[in-house]
């Protein structure tokens, strides 16, 4: 739609596209230590691509990204650091 009238001199925009969706309905729980609010992901082997307009005094300005995510998303414990990935992807697949 818009992408092929993909006009860089117009629009300044920055948009991520991400493959997958964070939808918590229930709560994850790390079973080691309890731990239910912060956690971390890890993306492996994800290609990032960064279109720049240069501006006339030879900055770069970026004015789109996309992310494509092609390896595993992992996803620990903030806290205890243990790889819960399985516990979210269980969930993820009950709905
Ligand atoms: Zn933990």
């Amino acid at each position: 739609m818009e992408e092929k009238n993909f006009s860089p001199i117009r629009k300044h925009q920055i948009k991520i596209k991400k493959p997958f969706k964070l939808n918590y309905k229930e709560k994850i729980v790390c079973p080691y230590c309890n731990n239910s609010e912060e956690f971390y992901e890890v993306i492996e082997n994800a290609t990032f691509l960064i279109y720049y307009v240069q501006n006339p005094d030879g900055t770069l300005e970026p004015i789109e990204e996309e992310t494509e995510v092609l390896g595993p998303v992992k996803f620990f414990c903030g806290n205890c650091h243990a790889d819960l990935t399985m516990l979210r992807n269980k969930r993820n697949n009950k709905k």
